[in-house]
């Protein structure tokens, strides 16, 4: 399912923490607002195990 939920492109800058919006535009500061895919972390990253096998396999 494609996600819609933007966040405000200057949130950094304009306010203390991510403020997220299903429209175009901030609704706090009129910024644009820009889709917030992809995440940083991915909690249900599928690879993660895999990465983390590949290291424990360059340790040894
Ligand atoms: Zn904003």
């Amino acid at each position: 399912m494609k996600s819609d939920i933007r966040v405000c492109d200057a949130w950094q800058n304009a306010h203390e923490r991510p403020v997220y919006t299903l429209s175009d535009t901030c609704p706090e500061c009129g910024a644009d607002a820009v889709n917030s895919a992809p995440a940083p972390f991915n909690p249900e990253d599928p690879y993660g195990e895999y990465r983390r096998a590949l290291k424990r396999r360059v340790r040894e």
